[in-house]
């Protein structure tokens, strides 16, 4: 095996090992910032509502997919209340399968519970309205991103959008304790550029405490 294979098989298997011994908890899938995620979903639900139909925009509400859902923190506050069905992709098995209990009533309307890492998963082609992808990017290496972007893109239906929303730094920060990079918010952009989407809006998440780096939403088509 090459060295670069090597780094990779490595980079991607420790960020398995750290979240195999994660509680299935929301403070679990946000490092210990448990606290952060009301002002998170509703700024989330501010920024996408403009493109929804139901928004005055043109994409649609049938079905949305939550990229490294983890338990389902988005698909339950975020994903199910707009859209009429949601599929999981999500690398942990664990959380999946505690995803009926944190989700409550709402998981009858969670389809597909996908346990695949996001290097490996294609949507199927003209599906999603909505592509949901957050705090879970920089598991990803930069081609991986860049290809992952491409196959969400002809996993779109008709008007669909992709929403990343993640950290962005004032430099790259690789995180040795969960292996995952944090990129700056001009290195994310060119690998959105690089993947060919086009971006229709982007914007800083506000109300979060002032510890944490600045977390960006970008749309994109
Ligand atoms: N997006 C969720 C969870 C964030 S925690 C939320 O915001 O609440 C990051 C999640 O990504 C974890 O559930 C972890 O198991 C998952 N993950 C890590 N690497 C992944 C990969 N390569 N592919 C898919 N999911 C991955």
């Amino acid at each position: 095996m090459a060295e670069e294979e090597r780094d990779e098989k490595k980079f991607y298997d420790d960020a398995k090992k750290y979240w195999k011994d994660i509680p299935l908890t929301i403070n679990g899938m946000l490092g210990g910032f448990g606290q952060i995620s009301v002002t998170d979903i509703n700024g989330s639900r501010a920024f996408l509502r403009p493109f929804l139909t139901i928004g005055g925009g043109s994409t649609g509400t049938k079905k949305a997919i939550d990229c490294g859902s983890g338990i389902g923190r988005i698909t339950k506050r975020l994903l199910l209340p707009t859209f009429d069905s949601v599929d999981m992709v999500e690398l942990t098995q664990d959380f999946l399968d505690g995803a009926e209990q944190h989700i409550g009533e709402d998981f009858k309307r969670v389809d597909k519970q996908f346990c695949c890492g996001l290097q490996d998963f294609t949507p199927e082609k003209g599906k999603y309205d909505v592509i949901w992808i957050q705090w879970v990017i920089g598991h990803l290496t930069d081609d991986h991103f860049v290809q992952f972007l491409q196959r969400c893109r002809d996993g779109l239906s008709e008007n669909g959008i992709i929403v990343l929303k993640d950290n962005c730094s004032p430099e790259k920060v690789f995180d040795d304790t969960d292996s995952s990079y944090m990129r700056t918010r001009e290195h994310t952009l060119e690998l959105i550029v690089k993947s060919g989407l086009k971006l229709l809006n982007s914007q800083k998440q506000k109300g979060f405490p002032k510890a944490i780096y600045d977390v960006i939403m970008f749309a994109l088509q």
